[in-house]
């Protein structure tokens, strides 16, 4: 298997769109990278570049230590597999995952060998003979897979995979895909606009907008430690919830202050925040991060009505208003407010973290999320 490492790569289309601007990714051997962000974020020309599909404007990118930047597609040693899985419709299950292995000349034997192999890893064997007519989308998306998979490549690419199946299949799907990677111990990487794609089968994943690389890390890092307010709200469904604060110090204490709630900051959060001291900041806290409290002081907390109530079974998600600030807090199926009752919720402290209003970069990470 392989390494792939992208160098200052930048990607300027006619026309002068700029689609990626300075990525530097390193994609480890065996690795499972996921690229994601917004529609025209600038992953699949990413993703197309590494395939050899797309010239690269500026930057070297390299595989196994081989700058490849000129090398054709087909001498990359990749397998792509697209979210429109065009299979030949004349074709059987099996001639479908032998045709690329039968264009390059492989013997007959080697090739019944590696489609079996494959057949085998993906369930797929008792459906060798059928039409791709005949197939559900699952079992379409899986001899996708299988083609992909018999030509044994350095590293896989997946372009969105999932985004043609209906919500149940793309949950099965993305579990098969995860062990498939564990099974297969291929480096693999996969573009998709669905943050919980992301967090659920990515090692890393790479966070882009708008042609940027935002942020690079594991599932919780970017969960816990987001650089800035556009990851904090990406990453997490529902997404954070943000609401201005002022920041005030009284008697040696810092308090963050709204027209609802005043407070106070403590530890390590305490000393990042006094120097924005009557300044305002972004305070970010998450859906997740409220404990419902009826009995909550007034000035401690969050005080709102209740605008809409969501009882998703597992838990009930509460929209709520202060009156300058609507957010989302997730709370336990027993609790049923009606609407427009006034509600309290207490902020876990540990779990806020401040954005500059101006740049938006998170204020310190470590000090946001941690005591
Ligand atoms: P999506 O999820 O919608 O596929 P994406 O994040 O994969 O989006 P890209 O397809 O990489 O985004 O596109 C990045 C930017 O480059 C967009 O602004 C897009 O309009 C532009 N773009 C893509 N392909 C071309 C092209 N062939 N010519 C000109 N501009 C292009």
């Amino acid at each position: 298997m392989a390494t792939v490492e992208l160098k200052s790569i930048s990607k300027v289309y006619d026309g002068n769109v700029l689609a990626v601007k300075d990525a530097n990714i390193t994609i480890q051997d065996k690795e499972f990278v996921v690229l994601v962000g917004p529609s025209g974020c600038g992953k699949t020309t990413t993703l197309r570049m590494i395939a050899g599909l797309e010239d690269i404007t500026s930057g070297e990118l390299s595989i196994d230590g081989k700058i490849v930047n000129d090398i054709p597609p087909k001498d990359r040693d990749i397998a792509m597999v697209f979210q429109n899985y065009a299979l030949y419709p004349h074709m059987t299950v099996y001639d479908n995952m032998a045709f690329g292995l039968k264009i390059r000349k492989f013997r007959k034997e080697e090739i019944k060998a590696r489609v079996d192999e494959a057949a085998k890893i993906l369930d797929i064997g008792q459906l060798l003979d059928r039409k791709p007519k005949a197939l559900s989308g699952g079992q379409r998306q899986r001899v996708a897979v299988g083609r992909a998979i018999v030509r044994k490549p350095k590293v896989f690419l997946f372009d969105e995979p999932l985004s043609n199946l209906d919500a149940k299949l793309r949950v099965q799907m993305r579990a098969e895909i995860s062990s498939l990677h564990n099974r297969l111990q291929a480096t693999m990487v996969y573009v998709t606009h669905d943050q919980v794609e992301a967090m659920t089968m990515g090692d890393k994943i790479v966070v882009m907008k708008d042609g940027i690389i935002q942020q690079i890390g594991g599932p919780l890092t970017l969960y816990n430690y987001p650089v800035n307010r556009f990851v904090a709200g990406f990453i997490g469904s529902p997404a954070m919830n943000f609401i201005i604060v002022r920041i005030v110090e009284e008697g040696g204490k810092v308090y963050a202050q709204e027209a609802n709630f005043k407070l106070e900051i403590s530890g390590k959060q305490a000393d990042v925040v006094r120097d924005y001291t009557g300044k305002e900041l972004v305070l970010g806290i998450r859906p997740e991060d409220l404990n419902y409290e009826p009995n909550a002081k007034d000035g401690e907390c969050l005080k709102a009505a209740v605008e809409v109530v969501e009882p998703l079974g597992a838990e009930t998600l509460l929209f709520s208003n202060t009156g300058s600030h609507q957010f989302i807090a997730r709370v336990n199926p027993e609790i049923h407010p009606e609407i427009g009752e006034e509600v309290r919720f207490v902020m876990k402290m540990n779990k806020l973290i401040f954005f500059d209003p101006e740049t938006e970069q998170a204020l310190s990470v470590e000090a946001g999320a941690k005591e």
